[in-house]
């Protein structure tokens, strides 16, 4: 495994710049004061909980830091893993010599700077997909004099006491940023969205306070006012993207990508996980999708990769007919999901397909009861995921 930062977890480890010490881009996109915005229990992994890790229960929304340590303590169970991943080594390049059915993959040793050439017979993506930011171009930008930054580069909410600042997506990081930019003191809030607003009632039931504002999207900048679409304007300080990010994989030949639009089922991808039609079908792609139960699905995605490869899964390999054919009626789905309950139960369906052929012992359907009763009690409490258009969440998470 060549893994380019030092330990696991990456995206919920606090660095405070947009790229590494080594001049990297930066893959961890969480700020000081990140919280989940799901419960721990519709993520937590199969064989071993929280309360495992902990030993003791603990609350339904963790901190950044308590994931990490939960993460780093599962996979530290693991003997020897550790001595297994290359820590500090970048990969530059993936490329798929059809002649001779191997990858050559061109690594960089980010210490030393040494690069090295290595052939492997599989590969699987795994990289992470917040890592390149989505920036849409907006009339007149380049006239404000003001900080312009996306969510990913946002660190510390301290950054925003004082400030007036506009906030552009509709999504998690919209919506989180926004209520951080309030309890740290940020003077103003504007909170533009493309199509339905946040619409928040915080606290419980009361709406957004006086300070936080919402409307559609900005149609230009003059100067430092923002114009918005309904005929309001606004002078800000600062402007803040929340429009999500792009699934890029720089280090791979085009021909073996996928999709850089984010969606809850990539094209040319079998079983959530094989890229169809290229390499010899064997080449992978690990968390590419959007979603509510991202560690668990990716749990059972791996689980099937290595099954797979290992030629266990019976009926497989299938033809690339059937495999299109699969991918399709998946693709298919995923774009016509709009809510929440039908998300959670497209990647429940996926977690027990995948968990059936691989002969893996998934909690799918106890994580869709706990997810039920939790949307039920974020909709009686008029929170997040309330009347909210899912795919506007999606897009500018
Ligand atoms: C603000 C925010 C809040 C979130 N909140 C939640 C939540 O509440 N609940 C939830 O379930 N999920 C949440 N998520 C999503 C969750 O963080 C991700 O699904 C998860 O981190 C994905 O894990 P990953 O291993 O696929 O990618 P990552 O954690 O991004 O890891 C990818 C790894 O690949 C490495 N890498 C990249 N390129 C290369 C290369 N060329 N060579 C070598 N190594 C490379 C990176 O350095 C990194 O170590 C949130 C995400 C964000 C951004």
């Amino acid at each position: 495994m060549l893994r380019e930062t030092g330990h696991m977890g990456r995206n919920l480890e606090f660095v405070l710049a947009s790229v590494d010490e080594y001049g990297e881009p930066a893959h961890n996109t969480t700020y000081k004061h990140l919280w989940t915005n799901g419960p721990k229990e519709v993520f937590e992994y199969p064989d071993y909980s929280f309360e495992d890790h902990f030993g003791k229960i603990t609350a339904s929304y963790a901190p950044r830091a308590a994931i990490r340590d939960y993460i780093e303590g599962r996979f530290g169970r693991i003997p020897d893993l550790k001595e297994k991943i290359r820590f500090h080594t970048v990969v530059r390049l993936v490329e798929y010599d059809e002649d001779n059915d191997v990858f050559h993959v061109t690594t960089a040793d980010l210490k030393t700077g040494a690069m090295e050439h290595m052939d492997f017979s599989h590969v699987i993506v795994a990289s992470g997909v917040f890592c390149y930011p989505n920036t849409p171009e907006i009339s007149g930008i380049e006239t404000f004099e003001g900080r312009i930054m996306h969510s990913h580069d946002f660190k510390n909410p301290e950054e925003l006491r004082g400030q007036t600042v506009l906030i552009i997506g509709a999504g998690w990081s919209a919506e989180d940023i926004a209520v951080l930019g309030v309890k740290f003191g940020a003077k103003m809030i504007y909170l533009s969205y493309r199509s339905v607003p946040i619409g928040k009632k915080w606290p419980i039931g009361k709406g957004w306070p006086s300070s936080v504002h919402e409307h559609p999207m900005v149609e230009k900048f003059e100067g430092n006012t923002a114009f918005f679409k309904d005929g309001a304007s606004a002078q800000v300080d600062t402007v803040l993207f929340a429009t999500g990010y792009q699934s890029l994989f720089p280090f791979l030949d085009e021909k073996l990508a996928i999709s850089k639009e984010t969606s809850f089922y990539p094209e040319k991808i079998y079983k959530a996980a094989l890229r169809i039609g290229v390499a010899n079908h064997k080449l992978f792609f690990l968390g590419t999708h959007a979603g509510l139960f991202s560690f668990s699905l990716f749990d059972n995605v791996a689980a099937w990769i290595a099954k797979y490869i290992m030629n266990l899964i019976p009926d497989e390999p299938k033809s690339i007919a059937d495999m299109e054919s699969h991918s399709k009626k998946l693709v298919k789905r995923g774009n016509e999901l709009k809510e929440f309950v039908s998300i959670a139960t497209f990647q429940k369906d996926i977690m027990l397909e995948l968990a059936a052929d691989a002969g893996y012992q998934t909690t799918a359907s106890e994580l869709m009861q706990t997810f039920e009763v939790w949307k039920k009690y974020r909709t009686d409490a008029n929170c997040v995921t309330n009347g909210r258009h899912v795919t506007e969440s999606l897009q500018d998470n």
